[in-house]
């Protein structure tokens, strides 16, 4: 029966291997991308983005809050505010005052518009009347009525041929603090824009600034979030939607959100001085690709590791199948073929010779007095005679002959290709080899002797008759006085 459930049990093996070895380097793997995963991410939001932030923040100070702090002295400065209160009787001395501003602190363009007269100064000269009715003047009167002391404008220069400029409307006030005018300096976009664009090249991050309405106010050359230029709103971004609402005001945080199919990491922070959210964004997939492969070459990896230990498992449970296979046909004592080998071997010689039409004999051997031999020496010394017995039997037969242990002292040997009268000229070669031989055990010598029974193969000869005549021979053999080889011929064989 066990033959039966070997090869089950070895497919049954092989899977629950499968199993065992998969999800064990399935989970291994994907508990290390998932921690590394986590850790990148801890490390982005907490630190890598706050600190880009941080960065471009010292940075936008340097570039951006500079002509703040030029435009508010100009709306502090004593000059032009005597000037203005003095009823801007030379505008030569203004126009020196701005081009002197500009030149000093490289600022793109520099100026001035009087509240009393509406006249737009600039370091060129006068430029023009600013009119509330006219769109591209829309700017000064907003600053004239807000409440904050300055803001931050892009808008179109039309002293520079209508450049985009970056402009700090400043509110100039008198000694009484009554408001006179709006002075500044402007920035190319341009230059902000590269300088964004170096942000986010030096950061591998975009890099982009939004207003408190949620409108985006500056990007790099590309655009924005999702390509957005200046002026789209968040409400209008996938994953953004919702973001401002969700933003301590005025300050920042992290967040993470989806668009078009990718995660993203957000760090945003409020930009006093601006009055502007910087934005640094991340996308993850640049971020976990890496990691992302390493779990692709981990599987890999695992999978092959599985399919070269599946291979060899199934090899060695292969070949051990096959000894297992091998050995409950043989016999332990003296490695001949068992009863079960026998069956097998029988039943194929049996075929053969009827197809082939060719003879074939068997031998029914028993040892004789093998009790007594026992009895005598003891079982160990029998074992040693047993084993011996099987040597002459080898010795004496062909390697084509099945020879096997029928059961105790008793063996059973098919001789192919062999008439009855060969057959028992073997045998009594065989009789003879057994009673001359000694066999050896702890120094003594021991001999035994041997009946036969032998018999031919006849047509329509089953295995079950072919031995019981050997039995019957054997059985005569053993009356007429052992060590002796009788012979049985079929009764169909008598008859004819
Ligand atoms: P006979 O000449 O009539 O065959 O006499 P016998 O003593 O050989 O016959 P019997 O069948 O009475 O005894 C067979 C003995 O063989 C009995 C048993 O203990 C012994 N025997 C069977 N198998 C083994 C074995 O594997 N090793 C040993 N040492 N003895 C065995
Ligand atoms: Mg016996
Ligand atoms: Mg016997």
């Amino acid at each position: 029966m066990p033959l039966r459930f070997a090869p089950f049990s070895q497919r049954s093996l092989v899977l629950t291997l499968i199993a065992l070895l998969g999800c064990g380097f399935l989970a291994t793997s994907l508990l290390s991308y998932f921690a590394s995963r986590s850790s990148i991410r801890d490390n982005i939001v907490n630190t890598e983005l706050p600190l880009t932030s941080d960065t471009v923040y010292s940075e936008i100070q340097k570039d951006l809050v500079r002509p703040i702090l030029i435009s508010s002295m100009m709306s502090r400065d004593t000059f032009m505010r005597d000037w203005v209160v003095g009823g801007e009787r030379d505008p030569e001395q203004m126009t020196r005052y701005l081009k002197e501003v500009m030149s000093h602190y490289g600022a793109y363009t520099a100026f001035f518009v009087s509240n009393t007269t509406l006249t737009y100064y600039q370091a060129k000269g006068v430029l023009k009347k600013v009119a509330p009715d006219e769109p591209r003047d829309v700017w000064y009167f907003r600053v004239r009525d807000m409440q904050a002391p300055y803001e931050i404008n892009v808008d179109v220069d039309m002293a520079n041929h209508d450049s985009l400029t970056f402009f700090i409307n400043y509110k100039v006030f008198d000694y009484q603090d009554r408001f006179i005018g709006a002075a500044g300096v402007g920035l190319t976009v341009d230059a902000v824009i590269k300088l964004i664009d170096t942000y986010q090249q030096r950061y591998q991050r975009s890099v982009y600034f939004v207003d408190k309405g949620g409108r985006v106010m500056l990007t790099g050359a590309e655009g924005g979030p999702q390509g957005a230029r200046s002026g789209t709103s968040l409400h209008t971004l996938p994953g953004l939607e919702d973001l401002l609402h969700k933003m301590p005001n005025p300050s920042g945080g992290n967040y993470e959100y989806s668009a078009n199919g990718h995660g993203h990491f957000l760090n945003v922070r409020f930009i006093p001085e601006l009055n502007w959210y910087l934005f640094v964004d991340k996308r993850e997939d640049s971020a976990l690709g890496d990691i992302r492969q390493s779990l692709y070459l981990n599987l890999l990896i695992c999978l092959l590791v599985t399919l070269v230990v599946l291979y060899l498992l199934n090899q060695v449970l292969q070949r051990y199948r096959e000894r297992i296979e091998a050995l409950a046909t043989l016999d332990v004592l003296t490695g001949l073929p068992n009863r079960r080998g026998f069956d097998l071997l029988a039943a194929q010689a049996l075929h053969e010779a009827e197809r082939e039409n060719q003879p074939l004999s068997a031998l029914l051997l028993d040892l004789d007095h093998f009790k007594a031999l026992n009895d005598g020496h003891g079982h160990l010394a029998g074992d040693a005679v047993l084993q011996g017995f099987a040597r002459v039997l080898r010795y004496s037969l062909r390697q084509s002959d099945i020879i096997c242990r029928w059961g105790g002292e008793e063996f059973i040997v098919l001789l192919k290709g062999t008439q009855a009268s060969d057959a028992a000229q073997i045998a009594e070669k065989i009789r003879q080899q057994t009673e001359q031989s000694l066999f050896h055990y702890h120094g003594v010598a021991l001999s035994v002797t041997t009946s036969i029974g032998q018999t031919g193969l006849q047509a329509d000869d089953t295995l079950h008759n072919l031995i019981s005549r050997a039995d019957k021979a054997l059985y005569r053999a053993k009356q007429s006085g052992r060590n002796r080889v009788c012979s049985e011929q079929p009764r169909s064989h008598y008859e004819s």
